[in-house]
């Protein structure tokens, strides 16, 4: 499997909407021990208006695919976040070609694109203790695989275990922004809430893609 028609890219993204709503408690759990909690309240208020906006939808091209997901968590989620989250999803489709399928080389380019917008927007660097902490490394896994020639299933995969890596590293960090910012070295030993939503959403690209494979 190395290319996604519009169907498939629109069940991958409800699988990834169906995991997000499913940690919950988990993501508020994370964010009471660094922040206010409702990092998952308002990731799975995002991502149930995901699922909405996409179930029983067909969509043209891979980027208006992209622009109703970020669209729909910007407009959901609000605040700091759903800019940050919605920067994920359309700031990578912004002036690109439209696209009827999605393979590892265009999804590489998007979310690089989208996390130099992200980088930009929020004036994060990876080691801030961020959502970028994740996304970066995520970006890197996608390249490398690109790189690599790896299949799609792959790719994702290699993406998600980066991330994933990412994620573990901010809780040896210290936080620059956010409200985790106020807490110093407290917040050593407990990991940021936007990464580990960054790891779940790869985590669940790669699920889909493994699983779809499996039964090709
Ligand atoms: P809030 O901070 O408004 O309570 P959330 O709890 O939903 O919003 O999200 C917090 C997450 O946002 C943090 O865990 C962090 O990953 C991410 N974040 C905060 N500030 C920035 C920033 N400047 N750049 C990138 N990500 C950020
Ligand atoms: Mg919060």
């Amino acid at each position: 499997m190395n290319t996604l028609n519009m169907r498939q890219l629109r069940d991958m993204f409800l699988f990834v909407a169906r995991r997000v709503i499913e940690r919950e408690d988990f993501l508020t759990e994370i964010d009471l021990k660094l922040g206010d909690g409702d990092h998952g309240f308002g990731m799975a208020l995002g991502f149930k208006a995901v699922k909405e906006a996409l179930e029983g939808k067909e969509f043209e091209t891979v980027e208006n695919l992209f622009q109703e997901v970020g669209m729909t968590l910007l407009d959901t989620m609000g605040g700091a976040s759903g800019v940050l989250f919605g920067t994920m999803f359309i700031s990578g489709i912004v002036g690109i070609e439209p696209h009827q399928k999605a393979d590892l080389p265009l999804l590489a380019g998007i979310y690089r694109r989208s996390l130099e917008a992200l980088k930009r927007r929020g004036k994060a660097q990876v080691g801030d203790k961020t959502m970028v902490d994740a996304f970066e490394p995520a970006v890197i896994g996608l390249e490398q695989a690109v790189a690599n020639s790896e299949d799609l299933p792959k790719g994702l995969a290699m993406a998600a275990e980066c991330a994933k890596k990412g994620m573990m590293h901010t809780r040896d960090c210290v936080a620059k922004f956010g409200r985790a910012k106020s807490y110093g070295t407290k917040a050593l030993g407990l990991q940021d809430a936007g990464a580990t939503s960054v790891w779940i959403i790869f985590q669940a690209m790669s699920d889909w893609a493994s699983e779809s494979k499996e039964s090709e």
